[in-house]
């Protein structure tokens, strides 16, 4: 056979598409020429070193994939999140020991099916004499994440979805108290990627997080981008690590009653919010400010509605339980106790000297604005509610306690004034008119989910857009198809 140039050609490209999509379809058998293969790791790493160079190889191949299987990828993180909420909520619960365990199911469910995935990337395009620019959102590379104890495997599922999406891969240093969930959440979404689609460790994941592991993230020059979600620690640890943050960071969200509300709705919503996952959620009220003309019959809609109310020497015995004092000098300052945050209102009750029905969702009752309770972001069911003259006093309290994080507050009215005056005064990424905290994710009101609102650095709700950068491509003089012959270049 004579081997002409087209013959060689034609060998060649088929040799090529072959490997091609035996590479798209199937797991790789073995690592290219000289470098380490992590395929079978599924994520879980005991080095930052190996962690960040593993999800580096996955960014890499995930940059020669269409975003079709961006799509397949985030399938997978949501079919295991929604599918295998009830074993992985019942192991998060017993890892953590703190919320409700219907709650944490939910949760994944939830971040499973509404957390926005490719659908949310979009392209812009400017057009005219001079011919297109066209605007297209590019990732990062390896984003580096910290997440909370309060929510370990459901702050993954959200972040890994959202950076997915853009095309990044994510190494991850949990809260130690949350470290198992996490690894085995983010084991099973790799196995389930990888067998399909051949690229392992898109989500990498530290065995053994520590302080330590956490500022090797913030430092590594191969981390693109860092993704905060917790207190006001690691907030501040973010922001000077001197690479870009996200930082999602602490909040205390109040709540105003003024006179035109409907309290028996404004209760139901106080106890549904305040109450979810016992007051596990960085949106949920913590704090409550009626007005003295509605004050009585505040009290009442709430206990009519289900919740618990303490008097006074019962919240006294209960905060003796629950805060304790920390930190030195002038830094001294209240904070939860491990025994109670995030414990059921039987619990907390109990502590009071109070035997309650174990199906209680909320103890709430009477304090004064400096009670430790409503300055403290308690994270416990039990809500302060403080007596105040008018709207105006109720909104200036509303802004003293939120402490300027400007991450959530929440008004129940009728008067559309008091809704703009506090709108305004609070200047919080969230602010819910007469619903639930969580309607501010889109659970009951309009909008989309994630467990990532970063208040500090600006970019609210996370989607996919928060982590990507912006990429311009400028044709000139060509393909301004509406121009007329006279148009420059014509
Ligand atoms: P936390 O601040 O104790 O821990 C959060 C994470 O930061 C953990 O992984 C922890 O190990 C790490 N960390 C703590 N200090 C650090 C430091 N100096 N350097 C590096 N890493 C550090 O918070 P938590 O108890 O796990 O979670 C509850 C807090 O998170 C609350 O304040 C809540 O409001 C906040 N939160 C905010 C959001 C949001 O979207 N804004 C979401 C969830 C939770």
């Amino acid at each position: 056979m004579q081997l002409n140039e087209d013959f060689i050609r034609s060998v060649v490209s088929q040799v090529l598409n072959e490997v091609r999509s035996q590479s798209n379809a199937s797991p790789a058998k073995s690592a290219p020429i000289g470098s380490v293969s992590y395929a079978g790791r599924y994520g879980v790493f005991d080095s930052v070193d190996e962690a960040v160079a593993a999800a580096r190889a996955a960014f890499e191949q995930l940059s020669e994939r269409p975003v079709e299987h961006r799509r397949r990828i985030i399938d997978h993180i949501r079919r295991i999140s929604i599918s295998q909420s009830v074993e992985l909520g019942t192991m998060e619960m017993e890892e953590t020991k703190i919320g409700r365990l219907e709650h944490k199911i939910a949760k994944l469910q939830t971040l499973g099916e509404k957390t926005p995935g490719v659908e949310f990337l979009k392209t812009e395009a400017f057009s005219g004499d001079y011919g297109l620019a066209v605007i297209e959102h590019a990732p990062f590379g390896v984003i580096g994440a910290i997440t909370p104890v309060t929510h370990s495997l459901p702050t993954i599922t959200g972040n890994a979805v959202s950076m997915i999406a853009a095309g990044n891969t994510l190494v991850v240093n949990p809260h130690p108290s949350g470290r198992k969930v996490a690894a085995e959440g983010v084991r099973r979404f790799n196995k389930a990627i990888y067998e399909d689609l051949g690229i392992d460790n898109l989500i990498c994941v530290l065995r053994e997080p520590t302080l330590e592991t956490a500022q090797q993230l913030f430092k590594h020059r191969k981390i693109a981008l860092i993704c905060v979600t917790g207190g006001p620690a690691v907030a501040r640890a973010a922001l000077n690590s001197g690479k870009r943050a996200i930082v999602a960071g602490p909040g205390n969200p109040p709540v105003v009653v003024d006179e035109t509300a409907d309290l028996d709705r404004a209760a139901r919503c106080i106890i549904d919010g305040a109450s979810f996952d016992n007051n596990l959620l960085c949106i949920s009220e913590k704090e409550v400010f009626v007005v003295d003309a509605v004050f009585d019959a505040m009290m009442s809609a709430m206990e009519k509605a289900g919740a618990v109310r303490l008097n006074k020497s019962e919240i006294e015995r209960l905060t003796g339980a629950a805060m304790h004092l920390v930190g030195e000098g002038a830094d001294k300052h209240y904070a939860p106790t491990k025994e109670l945050l995030g414990q059921d209102a039987w619990k907390l009750a109990a502590a009071a000297g109070k035997t309650i029905d174990k199906k209680t969702l909320l103890v709430f009752g009477e304090t004064d604005e400096t009670h430790p309770f409503v300055d403290v972001e308690q994270m416990m069911p039990f809500v302060p509610f403080v007596r105040c003259r008018d709207i105006d006093h109720g909104i200036a309290l509303a802004q003293k306690y939120e402490h300027g994080f400007r991450h959530t507050s929440i008004i129940h009215s009728r008067n559309v004034r008091n809704m703009t005056k506090m709108a305004r005064a609070m200047d919080t990424t969230l602010f819910v008119k007469n619903g639930p905290c969580m309607a501010a994710l889109g659970l009951g009101g309009e909008g989309y989910i994630s467990f990532s609102i970063a208040g500090p650095t600006g970019e609210g709700v996370t989607t996919p857009m928060t982590f990507t950068r912006e990429r311009r491509c400028s044709l000139i003089e060509d393909l301004y198809v509406l121009g007329s012959p006279n148009t420059i270049g014509s």
